[in-house]
């Protein structure tokens, strides 16, 4: 595809995003805020989705990681002895004919001469470190002693209760540490929609091993994390895998790959997968004198744990999901003429709405009484959506356009008013194929539960 394709692709993504309530610029009443998102009815349900999936996949499918949920707001002592104080910083270069504020990684380079990417002016500053953590003060007065900041990242809290974890878990190495939660850093240039943002989730693992075991680790999470994503319906072809170069990795660190997808703005970070020695938490036992060492039973050696840490981001595993979803067909209107149809085809598992519940008249009393006892069959399975309003082809093509994989269709046949053979039969309708297959009502929960898990 061309970039202008791609281009056109993007704005009709984040177009449909806002029209059917996937994802809204933050405080839009008041112009927004650059590099925060809110996300409505639809996207909330598709980031849930793949949060549960992962904590699924993550936690309870394995009996060598648990999980936890720490504060946003920690001890600055944290974010010292972590090197987050002093070094996590991009360099940043003002133009100073726009005045536009850039990431020195982002100019463009002509004739060996760097560029404002904005206007191309070529006036351009030093680079200066800037340092990406949100400063907030805790308690009523503001000043260095009540300093802290927003988490730029979920690892730390994970090493800082290492001990503890340790402790009530009584796992034995290697074994890891799963977290979900929000992250804040003060992009110099958020962009991409929720691609670059200011506040954004993270989903991480630390997953604790010997020293000896860290390499063949790294490769074994690379690959159950490729495994991840194409279970939640993302396409291999469009994920590769980065490994980061010698000059560009943590100095900390031994080896990292950056797993990669194909947006239609380019080929981007989806998550990184480090191995990050034991800094983490020797930096944390040397600077707050307490032990984060592991104690051997069979050797009764004493040492602390080296770390293997996939890091993935909820928002832009959303986003890429939304990307590979998209699509345009043709399906045929009311009179049976062909049109283009929006369709998201999430895989069932991640889809925010699992299935869509139609009475075939709304002003027939038995049809929508018989609907909405399907409605509450399904609930405790799954979310299930009813919808009684418009032709019955408008209503697939709405739930098309949020990615509904299933609709189920109560007519006179439910009814058994034309055959007594199809009493309490329903249709149920594959939103990719378009096929109907009639299904008896008994079985529809089973049937379904089977599809999207
Ligand atoms: P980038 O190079 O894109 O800034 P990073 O290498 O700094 O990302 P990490 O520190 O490895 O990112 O964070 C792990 C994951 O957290 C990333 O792979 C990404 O999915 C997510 N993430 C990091 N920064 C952002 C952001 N500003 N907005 C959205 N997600 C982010």
């Amino acid at each position: 595809m061309d970039s202008k394709a791609d281009a056109q692709r993007m704005e009709k993504i984040v177009s449909l995003c806002k029209r059917r309530g996937f994802i809204f610029q933050s405080s839009e009443i008041y112009g927004g805020l650059s590099g925060s998102w809110d996300y409505g009815p639809f996207g909330v349900e598709l980031k849930r989705n793949l949060k549960n999936y992962w904590w699924r996949t993550m936690v309870h499918e394995r009996d060598d990681v648990v999980g936890m949920d720490g504060s946003i707001l920690m001890n600055r002592a944290v974010w010292k002895a972590s090197g987050h104080e002093d070094t996590f910083t991009d360099p940043m270069v003002d133009c100073r004919s726009c005045k536009a504020r850039l990431r020195a990684d982002q100019l463009v380079e002509k004739n060996g001469i760097k560029q404002c990417p904005n206007c191309g002016g070529k006036d351009l500053t030093a680079p200066r470190a800037f340092n990406l953590m949100f400063k907030t003060f805790v308690g009523a007065t503001e000043d260095e002693s009540s300093l802290t900041y927003l988490r730029p990242e979920t690892a730390q809290a994970i090493f800082v209760q290492f001990k503890n974890i340790l402790e009530v878990s009584r796992k034995k190495l290697p074994f890891g540490i799963a977290q979900i939660g929000k992250a804040f850093r003060n992009e110099i240039n958020p962009r991409n929609f929720t691609f670059r943002s200011r506040e954004f989730e993270q989903m991480e693992l630390e997953y604790f091993c010997r020293a000896e075991q860290g390499m063949e680790l790294l490769e074994y999470w690379k690959e159950e994390r490729l495994k991840f994503y194409e279970s939640i319906g993302i396409s291999r072809d469009k994920l590769h895998v980065k490994t980061v170069s010698d000059e560009e990795r943590a100095f900390y660190s031994k080896g990292t790959y950056d797993i990669e997808y194909d947006f239609p703005f380019g080929r981007q970070e989806l998550e990184g997968v480090a191995y990050r020695t034991d800094y983490d938490l020797s930096q944390h036992q040397k600077v707050s004198g307490k032990s984060l060492e592991y104690f051997d039973e069979e050797t009764k050696q004493k040492f602390i744990p080296h770390v293997v840490e996939p890091s993935a981001g909820v928002d832009r595993t959303v986003l890429a999901l939304i990307c590979e979803a998209y699509s345009e067909d043709e399906a045929p209107d009311e009179k049976g003429k062909m049109e283009m149809r929006i369709v998201l085809r999430f895989h069932p598992r991640i889809a925010p709405i699992k299935c869509a519940v139609f009475p075939l008249l709304k002003n027939k009393e038995p049809l929508v009484a018989k609907a909405k006892k399907i409605v509450a069959l399904l609930r405790p399975h799954m979310y299930v959506f009813y919808d009684e309003t418009g032709a019955i082809g408008r209503r697939y093509r709405r739930q098309d356009e949020i990615g509904t994989p299933f609709g189920v269709t109560v007519d006179f046949e439910t009814l058994g008013e034309k055959d007594p053979a199809l009493r309490d039969t329903v249709t149920l309708r594959d939103r990719d194929s378009m096929k109907q297959e009639r299904v008896p009502v008994q079985d529809l929960s089973s049937i379904l539960v089977s599809r999207i898990s």
